[in-house]
């Protein structure tokens, strides 16, 4: 797979990996929190309005049994009487009437709040209360023999139910008094407890918030300036799902995609300058073995019939040389010129010197420009594509030959650094120099100092951009009037094991 195919491939996974996680946008999210914010104030709600309902409804039961209990105690009382006093029996009917009334108009609320079996208890002891009564008041006319004892049997019976009455009536309420007690201790409790709930879920949200604005946005601001430092890898999900941040960086992916298109199109468009200048030099040198070749067979068809089969030879193994010099000399051209798929390998730098400089010879035979290279034998590899790299080289050159006069010289050299990890090259001319005000800007896309036929000012921006894609980097020295230095400085290739 070529590195072109790599780098598609890379940017379809990106897109792919990015589109395919379940989607759950941030809105989503905060209206979730924004909603347990509600669901949590609804509870604390509810909670506070059923309490004050059930408190309510016991405070009414309270008062039901206290008048319960005060008509049965009434009662009870006018029911001493009777067997102390033979006070009129009517008194006592006067309360247990009304208690008994009182029983039956809450029958509902009495069994809610006390239960179905507490109710029947309470109803019985009344019924049987009263049935008693009832039989005490027919005792003199029905069986008037028997009066004493069946008197004093139900005085007995109904002191055992009254009192159990009392007894009972009591308790319900004392106990009812008590849930209440706990109740209102629940009440002033729960605002606190509800308050707790919200600290947490603030902190919480505030916490849920950093995560799911925050962070995606320094990740957003370290990735745009990975992006400006050169590196163009495309931007994978970090997240397990897919929201607003993801379609940001779908669009950056976009534009990643289109600076390297518009990238490959300034090498591109930038080569084609090359070309141009390298056209006119080659068309020249071309004119040498053509002038020869067409010598040649002009003597050939001349003195064919005149010269021996010996010299006839000759001639034809002179032509055949000149055809192939010049078929090498279009061949350069063309490699250079063909449209670049990168494609990187180990290379040797003073071959790529010594073939940059084949390209550039002619224009360096024109100049009258005296080239050196000072290259150690056993330099090690780079790793690198071998046309952008000679495009660089050329590039240095074409320019150093335009900022020096006639009889210039031009020295290339390469060594590796201190450290043995990287190949520094350098192209130092004794031209016009750089002005020191320009020397910022000769880097930019598009700043030239020459005519506009002759400079694009695309030349050291694409170079530099080449540079760094191999992760070296690319600066410059001047004097005016003394020359220019351009320093490259290349990572050494760390050789696999299959390479040594
Ligand atoms: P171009 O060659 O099309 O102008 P470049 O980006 O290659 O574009 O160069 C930008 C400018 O840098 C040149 O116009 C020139 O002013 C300056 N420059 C580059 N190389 C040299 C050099 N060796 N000596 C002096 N000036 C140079």
């Amino acid at each position: 797979m070529t590195q072109e195919n790599h780098i598609e491939d890379a940017e379809y996974q990106a897109e792919k990996a990015l589109k395919e996680r379940p989607r759950f946008s941030i809105r989503s999210r905060l209206l979730l929190g924004f909603m347990l914010f509600f669901i949590l104030s609804a509870a604390a709600e509810l909670t506070a309005i059923i309490t004050l309902h059930r408190l309510e409804e016991k405070t009414r039961f309270l008062v039901i049994a206290d008048r319960y209990t005060y008509e049965i105690q009434q009662a009870r009382r006018f029911e001493k009487n009777f067997f102390l006093y033979q006070t009129d029996l009517q008194y006592v009917f006067d309360h247990v009437g009304p208690a008994e009334s009182l029983m039956n108009s809450n029958s509902q609320e009495l069994r809610s709040v006390l239960g179905d079996d507490n109710y029947i208890v309470l109803n019985a002891h009344l019924e049987k209360y009263k049935e008693l009564l009832f039989q005490l008041a027919a005792i003199d006319t029905v069986l008037p023999e028997n009066a004493e004892t069946r008197m004093s049997e139900i005085e007995n019976e109904l002191r055992q139910y009254g009192s159990q009455m009392i007894t009972f009536a009591l308790q319900l309420s004392e106990r009812e008094l008590d849930t209440v007690r706990s109740m209102f201790r629940w009440a002033k409790l729960l605002p606190l407890i509800f308050l707790v709930f919200f600290l947490i879920l603030v902190i919480y949200m505030a916490n849920f918030l950093f995560r799911q604005i925050n962070r995606p946005l320094s990740r957003l601001m370290e990735l745009t300036e990975r992006i400006a430092e050169g590196d163009l890898t495309p931007i994978t999900p970090f997240r397990k799902y897919r929201d607003e941040f993801s379609n940001v960086n779908m669009a950056l992916n976009h534009m990643i995609h289109e600076l390297k298109r518009r990238q490959e199109l300034m090498i591109e468009s930038h080569k084609l300058r090359a070309i141009g200048t390298l056209t006119a030099g080659i068309a020249h040198e071309l004119n040498n073995p053509l002038n020869n070749i067409t010598l040649t067979a002009a003597v050939l068809e001349e003195d064919y019939e005149n010269i021996s089969d010996e010299q006839r030879l000759e001639l034809v193994r002179d032509l055949v040389k000149e055809a192939q010099r010049s078929e090498r000399i279009v061949r350069n051209l063309l490699g250079f010129a063909r449209k670049s798929e990168i494609e990187t390998k180990h290379l040797d730098i003073s071959d790529l010197i010594a073939e940059t400089l084949k390209l550039a010879q002619n224009q360096v035979n024109l100049k009258g420009v005296k080239v050196t290279t000072s290259i150690p034998v056993n330099l090690p590899k780079i790793h690198g594509d071998r046309q952008q790299l000679n495009q660089v080289f050329l590039n240095l050159i074409l320019n150093a030959l335009d900022a020096i006069d006639k009889n210039g010289k031009l020295n290339i050299t390469a060594e590796t650094t201190s450290m043995f990890d990287f190949i520094t090259i350098k192209f130092t001319d004794n031209g016009s120099g750089i002005p020191h005000h320009i020397l910022p800007s000769i880097f930019d896309p598009f700043f030239t100092t020459k005519p506009t036929r002759r400079g694009t000012g695309l030349g050291l921006s694409v170079s530099k951009g080449i540079i760094e894609e191999h992760g070296g980097n690319i600066t410059v020295e001047s004097e005016v009037g003394t020359g220019t230095t351009f320093i490259i400085s290349l990572p050494i290739a760390r050789i696999p094991a299959e390479f040594k």
